[in-house]
């Protein structure tokens, strides 16, 4: 099977139940964001700069479960920020596994490995030397560190950790290979971080999947790449969702001033052009998702928009209408559901109800719509059944040249952060007077230019821009 089965079990009696109720809208994937801080600083990062005045606020671990509980989403994606800076992030996890939900942890991957070494000295005894001196051998641990594994103490043995379960899946932010990966990141290592976290989970029984994000300035060919890197891993699924710049305001900012908007953001024919394969993708890697959202994304049909089967609840409450714009918050998911005019969002039939929704395919506003039969056309329900139950892609064959390929940057001395820089400021990238933004020029509503985004899903603009730059300084000189 493509998807564990107790967990396709879950989701599908889920919607089962509550199309049996008619329950008109009900969430399938709570966005838990219990912080906004975060180790990273990502180029084009909205969360970060949205909450900037409350990243030192959290919202309380019972207020956390309270608000899983309140939408009953059988599956819940915590992200924020970084969550596993959330001081109770064990105790989160533990609370929300005893309430039956399916866990997504989305991390940028940076304290995995620590996270892993607490469970590892919480269980440790002489029967997993074996997985330590596996990951010794893997240079996943440093000799001192299985030392202190080996020595945990009766703390160490009582503290609560993230356990391996069915029911969990470390979901690490990969949006490229290495050179791509940390310039969007801003920091050179994280790719690498990244992936010796991966290798350390597979070894040590976790389930992991890795969120992608496609841009405008996305080499689909590394996105291939990527996966395929990925799945000799033997990462046990990807999503992938396009970024989206939603707002409308930088859109008129560039009618304004005579560009091509098209220069800026991914716009839905772009979109489709970079999805064109995902159904092949689909087929060849463990793509999460439904068949019916690839459909869309490749562009073969609509969907209408169901923001509200995929919440966020924040320090600030749930936000709506959806995880990438912000036109309130409310206290209740009930609330939220009763005030919110949907009918206001979203695109039908290929006409935009809000002008910011107009490019807009992301996951959380429309591959929910894919398993929920919004827009059924015949076969949905035998397409989606298939894909679940159809046999699981085989993990691509682990090469020397591969890896090669997914080592392109810092690891082989092409450090692209300095580079990036120099390019950024040379004499040519100046003179061509380049696509240049500052750091709180006016966005929509007359935010800070950077709304609505997290790992995964985000403000395309900004990170556009720096990966052309780079591209089109490389072309001049
Ligand atoms: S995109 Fe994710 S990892 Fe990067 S700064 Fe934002 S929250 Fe942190
Ligand atoms: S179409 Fe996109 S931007 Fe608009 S409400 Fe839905 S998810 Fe949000």
């Amino acid at each position: 099977m493509r998807f564990p089965f107790a967990l396709t079990k879950k989701i599908a009696s889920h919607i089962i139940k509550h199309k049996l109720r008619k329950t008109p809208k009900f969430a399938m994937v709570l966005q838990l964001e219990p912080l906004h801080t975060c180790n990273l600083t990502c180029t084009g990062c909205g969360r970060i700069r949205e909450y900037s005045t409350s990243l030192k606020d959290m919202v309380p671990l019972e207020q956390c479960l309270a608000a899983a509980a309140e939408c009953d989403a059988p599956m819940v994606s915590i992200c924020g920020g970084e969550p596993l800076i959330y001081p109770k992030i064990e105790d989160l996890i533990n609370g929300l596994l005893e309430q039956g939900r399916v866990i997504y942890v989305c991390t940028n991957g940076m304290f995995m490995r620590k996270k892993m070494r607490d469970y590892l000295a919480a269980i440790y005894s002489p029967a997993i030397e074996p997985m330590l001196q596996k990951l010794l051998a893997g240079k996943l641990i440093t000799e001192k560190e299985a030392e202190v594994i080996r020595q945990s103490d009766d703390t160490a043995k009582k503290k609560a950790v993230i356990r391996p379960t069915q029911w969990m899946y470390w979901n690490v932010h990969v949006d490229g290979l290495e050179f791509t990966h940390d310039l969007i990141v801003e920091r050179e290592g994280v790719f690498k971080e990244c992936v010796e976290a991966i290798k350390m989970a597979k070894i040590c029984g976790y389930q992991v999947a890795t969120n992608t994000t496609v841009y405008r300035e996305t080499d689909v060919a590394e996105i291939e790449d990527m996966f395929k890197y990925l799945s000799s891993l033997e990462v046990d699924g990807h999503t992938i969702s396009p970024g989206y710049d939603y707002d409308a305001a930088k859109k008129d900012m560039v009618s304004r001033l005579g560009k091509d908007p098209k220069q800026f953001f991914l716009t839905r024919d772009m979109t489709r052009q970079k999805f064109a394969k995902i159904e092949q993708w689909g087929q060849a890697f463990t793509i999460f998702g439904t068949p019916v959202y690839q459909e869309f994304l490749a562009g073969k049909r609509e969907l209408t928009c169901t923001a509200w089967a995929i919440p966020t609840y924040n320090v600030k409450g749930w936000k709506a209408p959806c995880y990438l714009m912000t036109d309130g918050h409310y206290p209740g998911y009930q609330e939220m559901l009763a005030k919110v005019p949907w009918e206001k969002y979203g695109v039908v039939d290929g006409k935009a109800r809000d002008p910011r929704c107009e490019h807009c395919m992301v996951h959380c506003g429309y591959d929910p719509s894919g398993a929920l039969g919004t827009n059924y056309q015949s076969g949905d329900n035998w397409k989606n059944f298939k894909y679940n139950f159809g046999a699981k892609p085989k993990p691509y064959p682990a090469s020397p040249e591969l890896a090669k390929r997914a080592f392109n940057g810092a690891t082989i001395g092409k450090g692209h952060l300095a580079e990036a820089k120099a390019i950024i400021n040379s004499p040519a990238a100046s003179a061509r007077g380049a696509f240049s933004r500052k750091e709180g020029d006016p966005g929509s509503n007359g935010h800070p230019a950077h709304v609505g985004s997290h790992c995964g899903t985000t403000d395309t603009a900004e990170r556009d821009a720096l990966l052309e730059k780079i591209q089109d300084t490389k072309k001049a000189e």
